[in-house]
């Protein structure tokens, strides 16, 4: 199983010292991806871990102040990056068209890409999770070849940083509609996943991992996730 660890834009220089021992002590047959805050993605060692970012800029190099390209962190070992998480495209009005460019960017520097998708709940509410997702995944990998290793992230929007989860079921149904489309891409379940409800979640095989917000954030909790998912 895969699993993603979301830092956003949490840890101080000190603090983030104290969380990176703590996690290195875990050890698991999991594949583990950690994404902490971009200052800290350049001299963080990690043990049996892989290393992500949050974001990517969809430009290569030049004139566009705070932003982190593709290239860049190729330059320092980074091997995945999230991308259209639903707080971007939220506060930062990123653009499926944006996605798609950046995705094109990681992966021509052999980064591997995990595209989060996920419906509203108004959008839930009225039966539009599947036709919503559909179009998502085609606009952000419009002209990419379906053969590159892009990882799909469910997310539903209502799911992130609420305790509201979905059942098991219709996570299912979500992932089967994703699999028809993408039927050789790992597809990850996110939001509001805990080292109490991953029991239930795991009953399904057709998930691929998971990616984690908060819970993220406690070497504790994940290391109990993460035994339960051996
Ligand atoms: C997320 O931000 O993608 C997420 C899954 O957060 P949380 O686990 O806190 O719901």
């Amino acid at each position: 199983m895969l699993v993603v660890l979301n830092n956003k834009c949490n840890f101080e220089k000190e603090s983030f010292k104290k969380y990176i021992k703590e996690l290195n002590k875990i050890t698991t047959a999991n594949e583990v991806v950690l994404c902490p805050s971009n200052i800290f993605l350049s001299d963080v060692k990690l043990k049996r871990k892989f290393l992500g970012s949050q974001d990517v800029s969809k430009n290569s190099s030049g004139s566009y102040t705070g932003e982190v390209s593709a290239k860049q962190l190729k330059s320092i070992n980074v091997d995945y990056c999230i991308v259209g998480h639903s707080e971007r495209r939220l506060n930062n009005r990123e653009t499926n068209e944006d996605i798609n460019l950046k995705i094109k960017e990681l992966l021509k520097y052999n980064i591997t890409p995990i595209l989060c998708t996920g419906e509203a709940k108004d959008e839930r509410l009225n039966n539009k999770t599947k036709s919503v997702i559909k179009k998502e995944l085609q606009a952000c990998l419009k002209n990419i070849d379906k053969k590159e290793k892009v990882i799909i992230s469910y997310e539903p929007l209502w799911a992130i940083g609420t305790d509201d989860i979905p059942t098991s079921s219709e996570i299912e149904e979500v992932i089967v509609c994703i699999k028809d489309i993408l039927p050789n891409n790992r597809v990850l379940y996110g939001g509001s996943v805990t080292e109490e409800n991953i029991k239930e979640l795991n009953k399904t095989n057709l998930i691929d991992g998971y990616l984690l917000g908060r819970v993220s954030l406690y070497p504790k909790r994940v290391k109990k996730l993460l035994e339960e998912i051996k």
